[in-house]
């Protein structure tokens, strides 16, 4: 098994010390230049974008090693690829996002102007999670550079070797004052959310968010938190179901299903359910032939997270819950990987049922109706992403109005947080607030509003001393 990565960065004092040493420099390097110009934020993008590029080979070994194995495509695409295609995004949109922008004026407050204008924030920390360890510590820090912030990044503890890389990569291309990372556990991460920044952005898991927003709470820090939950997929009576099968199947293949965005569980008709299982079992071989041997398949994390996984297979298992698995769990349990774990109708006391996976296991559940599958996700707490497979427009409708989701892709998953024009966030326990294109660019900006009064004003009438005219203007 792939050495267990849990404990290899140490909390240490001097973390704490640097933190404070990089939050007191950029403050005060803040108060001198406030607002940087619209060349000096291209700058930082290309300086992002560039660091991105030259440690390309860095960061794809470095990661692997810390999950034991990562394929090296996915983070090919879902961390480099994505990072540099955002930070484009804001390039190539920055002077639209920065211009103040005018908002109708009342008739009785003419001819005063009324304007929109953004304007940095200050210094802004990011917590990170370990799952897309560079693109969830480079993506925020694009939005909030592009807004014209000083950037400080705590990424995981349980991606060390990436944590290093990312803090020497952007030590070697920034300036300190504008943007730099410091490294450590939890100790470190407690101690970051209660700096005074001017915002905070955590992605991670709802538990330590709460604990996140609470230390915020101290200083008034404005918080965007990018939590987890547990995403639905349904598959509506109108699907075609292989198309659907391929799609839940990559989606929760990918990372090896460490993906905040993954879908959770399948709610497939009660007549379908063993044609769903079955779909699904042949997507997954189609995609990874050899999975027992094969490089394109993510190892867990560590071994915490392998157990846990395990542990709630065996549950369901004890419950009398049907399992199928893609791969041999005899070959890929000694790599510390996680066969595809299909697990059709497990009983509502299941833990699958509960918590969120985070992992490749998948249960399967059946539905009598699109309003059974809408009442389900409703008694639970509302997740950060649905997924909805099917031609039935006035199905699909239904679902969208009576449930509430962070995001929703239909007829395919994961697709919508790609999407740049689409603000990325959860709602309810599965976040507060949003980033990605211009969304991330508002989350890091004050909108301040500024009323321009002109000479002309007749605001003077309603000055004292007041007269019975006064409250006839
Ligand atoms: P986590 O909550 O355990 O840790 C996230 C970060 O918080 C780490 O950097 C950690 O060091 C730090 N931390 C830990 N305790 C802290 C504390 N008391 N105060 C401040 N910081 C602290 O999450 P994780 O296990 O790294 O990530 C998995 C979770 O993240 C899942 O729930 C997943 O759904 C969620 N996630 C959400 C998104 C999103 O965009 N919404 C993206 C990826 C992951």
């Amino acid at each position: 098994m792939p050495a267990d990565t849990a404990h290899t960065a140490p909390d240490l004092s001097e973390n704490i010390e640097e933190l404070n040493r990089l939050f007191a420099l950029q403050k005060s390097a803040w108060a001198v230049a406030p607002f940087p110009s619209y060349d000096q934020r291209i700058a930082s993008l290309d300086r992002l974008i560039r660091l991105t590029e030259a440690n390309e080979e860095a960061f794809i070994k470095a990661i692997s090693d810390d999950f034991g194995n990562r394929a090296r495509q996915e983070t090919l695409i879902a961390e480099i690829v994505v990072t540099i295609s955002g930070a484009r995004h804001a390039k190539r949109s920055l002077r639209k996002w920065m211009r103040p922008h005018g908002v109708p004026t009342p008739l009785h407050m003419l001819p005063g102007r009324s304007r929109i204008e953004p304007q940095p924030l200050g210094v802004v920390g990011i917590i990170s999670p370990w799952n897309y360890p560079l693109q969830l510590a480079l993506a925020p820090a694009a939005a909030a550079l592009a807004a014209g912030n000083r950037v400080i990044i705590k990424p995981s503890e349980l991606t060390p070797r990436l944590a290093e890389t990312l803090r020497k990569a952007i030590a070697d291309e920034f300036d300190e004052r504008i943007c730099a990372v410091v490294t450590g556990g939890v100790e470190t991460g407690q101690a970051f959310a209660e700096t005074p920044f001017d915002h905070l952005l955590f992605t991670g898991s709802t538990a330590i968010g709460m604990r996140v927003a609470q230390a915020a709470a101290k200083n008034l820090t404005p918080v965007t938190l990018e939590l987890g939950g547990k995403s639905p997929a349904i598959i509506d009576e109108s699907a075609d179901l292989d198309a659907a099968a391929r799609s839940i199947a990559y989606g929760k293949m990918l990372n090896a299903g460490q993906t905040c965005v993954a879908p959770d569980y399948v709610l497939a008709p009660r007549d379908k359910l063993d044609a769903t299982a079955d779909a699904i079992v042949n997507a997954a071989r189609k995609m990874f032939p050899s999975i027992d041997t094969s490089h394109d398949y993510t190892s867990i994390i560590s071994d915490r997270h392998f157990e846990r996984l395990k542990s709630m297979i065996d549950d369901a298992r004890d419950r009398g819950a049907r399992i199928i698995e893609v791969g041999s769990s005899n070959a890929l349990y000694p790599q510390r990987k996680i066969p595809l774990t299909l697990i059709v109708d497990p009983p509502n006391d299941a833990g699958v049922l509960k918590e969120e996976i985070f992992g490749p296991v998948l249960p399967i559940l059946p539905t009598a109706s699109t309003e059974n599958a809408i009442d389900h996700i409703n008694q639970h707490d509302r997740p950060l992403a649905l997924y909805w497979y099917g031609e039935d427009n006035t199905a699909r409708d239904k679902v969208l109005q009576k449930t509430v989701s962070g995001g929703v892709t239909v007829n395919d998953t994961l697709w919508h947080v790609a999407q740049e024009n689409l603000p990325f966030g959860g709602v309810g326990k599965s976040g507060i607030g949003a980033y990605h294109g211009e969304a991330g660019f508002n989350t890091f900006s004050h909108l301040k509003p500024v009323f321009y009064q002109s000479r002309f004003s007749s605001g003077a009438l309603l000055h004292p001393p007041y007269t019975e005219k006064t409250t006839k203007i």
